[in-house]
């Protein structure tokens, strides 16, 4: 048995006394494992008790009554539902697949949404963010961090250049040179102002696309929607990055190319003119001197995502080759979603809230990260920024982690509802559509109730999360072979197992 370290830690005689219990016989270890796989082995599972009576709408006939006092411990088990890996691996495996779904779906089809998709006008685009100051990185072509001119100091006296060539793991990355000549306040303000600066950037791409075409916004938005899936992506330095998926539709019907002539070149040309142009006003900082305007870095990389044309019939009769089209809108699809699992740090150490700043302490954070997260705090004592203390840990950034336009493919509630509508049909066949649901339900604590179910949840998790692999590779396998059966792993409605069985909450 492969235990990981965290898991095997846990290994003294509280876990030893719990997991004894557990296993004591085939039947109570068997009805464990079954409230472990529903709530899919969260790390920190909310428990409640309480009662579901199904009723037949039609009949008002009872169809099933579900109560927790037959359940294990007499408890019903509800995942928490995090999207970070750093708090419930297991949860956010299912936001992450379920973020991939939904990244997919608009990118070739699925999920309800028709696969012509995938030949309207379409670019993935990465927007940084400004400098703030120098910092440590890594370099292409293995050239050194800052070469700089030998000597040079900094009004600190610190050295302006640095000749290593740091390694990926190095703990100097995105460090600043001089934390003193670092603008902490600008970067925190920055990170703040990024969703504004985003929405704006939607609409001068907008100007930008009807300007190419001599035509007004107003006549580009009665023909043309701009469709888009982006997450935000904390740099080392602390600063927000957006990935994003931007697609032309037609108006009035999202499955249709525009029917005016818009191709990805202009898309392409339209996002780096509106990049260079706009901006949105930082907000006062720590005094009432006007900071300026918050725009985005010099680094814009836009690349075309590979169409895969279905109707397109190359001279000689043979059909254009789709494959690049999914494997980029699949490696895509797994970009976005491994982003949106992350915590401000790799660590997780601010994978929450601060209530006040002595928080910091607990948390094991580098002197860059904990100034900015100081630098928010207090910043959040001016009234106009208060809403920087609910996000000191986010290093200012607000905005939803993996946001899309409205028209650009499912939602993350409806993939949630099918999937436990397939849980439904999977535990009790005959319930219908026409059944109501009433149940009564009363939170009792979260997490596990012992240290010995804490330390078999991590290994179920691990099981399950193997099989996952397992099930993945052998897809990937029996396709190269160009096997016939089709397997449901892509949609992972198989895997993420949702909380609380065929019963509604109430
Ligand atoms: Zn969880
Ligand atoms: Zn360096
Ligand atoms: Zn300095």
């Amino acid at each position: 048995m492969v235990v990981n370290r965290s898991v095997s830690a846990l290994l003294d005689d509280r876990v030893l006394s719990g997991v004894a219990a557990r296993t004591r016989t085939t039947a109570t270890l068997e009805r464990f494992n079954e409230q472990g796989e529903r709530c899919g082995w969260c790390a920190h599972p909310i428990r409640l008790i309480g009662s579901v009576t199904s009723v037949d709408s039609a009949t008002g006939e009872v169809v099933r009554t579900y109560s927790t006092n037959d359940e294990s411990d007499g408890l019903l088990l509800k995942a928490c539902g995090t999207r970070r890996a750093t708090r419930c691996p297991s949860c956010a495996a299912t936001y992450a697949s379920d973020a991939r779904m939904l990244v997919r779906s608009g990118l070739s089809g699925g999920k309800g949404v028709p696969d012509t998709v995938s030949t309207h006008p379409m670019v993935f685009a990465t927007f940084t963010a400004p400098s703030f100051g120098a910092v440590h990185g890594t370099r292409s072509k293995n050239a050194p961090c800052r070469p700089g001119v030998k000597g040079q100091r900094c009004a600190h006296g610190k050295s302006l250049s640095c000749w290593h060539r740091h390694h990926d793991g190095d703990a100097l990355l995105g460090q600043p040179l001089c934390g003193e000549c670092y603008d902490y306040e600008r970067a925190v303000l920055w990170n703040a102002t990024c969703p504004e600066l985003w929405r704006r950037t939607t609409i001068y791409v907008r100007r930008e696309l009807a300007r190419q075409l001599d035509l007004s916004v107003t006549q580009l938005d009665r023909e043309v929607r701009l469709s888009f899936v982006k997450v935000a992506e904390f740099q080392r330095r602390g600063v927000v990055h957006l990935h994003a998926v931007i697609r032309l539709d037609n108006r009035d019907d999202e499955g249709m190319v525009p029917a005016i002539g818009v191709d990805t070149a202009m898309l392409t040309a339209a996002i780096h003119a509106a990049t260079s142009k706009v901006s949105a006003p930082l907000p006062l900082g720590f005094s009432d001197e006007p900071l300026g305007l918050a725009r985005w870095g010099q680094q814009l990389d836009v690349r075309v995502i590979a169409s895969s044309e279905p109707d397109e019939t190359h001279a000689d009769g043979s059909r254009a080759d789709t494959s690049s089209g999914s494997n980029s809108s699949r490696a895509i699809a797994n970009y976005i979603a491994k982003y949106s699992t992350k915590s401000t740090d790799d660590a997780g150490a601010l994978d929450h809230r601060l209530t006040s700043l002595d928080d910091l302490d607990d948390c094991r954070v580098t002197g860059h990260l904990r100034r900015l997260v100081e630098t928010a705090w207090n910043l959040g004592a001016r009234s106009h920024l208060a809403r920087l203390r609910a996000w000191a840990h986010s290093l200012g950034f607000g905005g939803h982690w993996l946001t899309k336009s409205r028209r650009y493919s499912v939602t993350f509630s409806f993939l949630r509802r099918q999937r436990q509508a397939w849980q439904v049909r999977r535990t009790n066949p005959t319930t219908t559509g026409t059944t109501i649901n009433l149940g009564l339900w009363k939170w009792v604590g979260t997490g596990w109730l012992t240290a010995g179910d804490e330390w078999l949840a991590a290994l179920g998790h691990r099981t399950r999360a193997r099989s996952r692999i397992e099930a993945r590779e052998t897809f990937d396998h029996e396709k190269s072979q160009n096997a016939v059966w089709t397997w449901a792993g892509d949609d992972d409605s198989s895997l993420g197992v949702s909380p609380g069985v065929g019963v509604r909450w109430s």
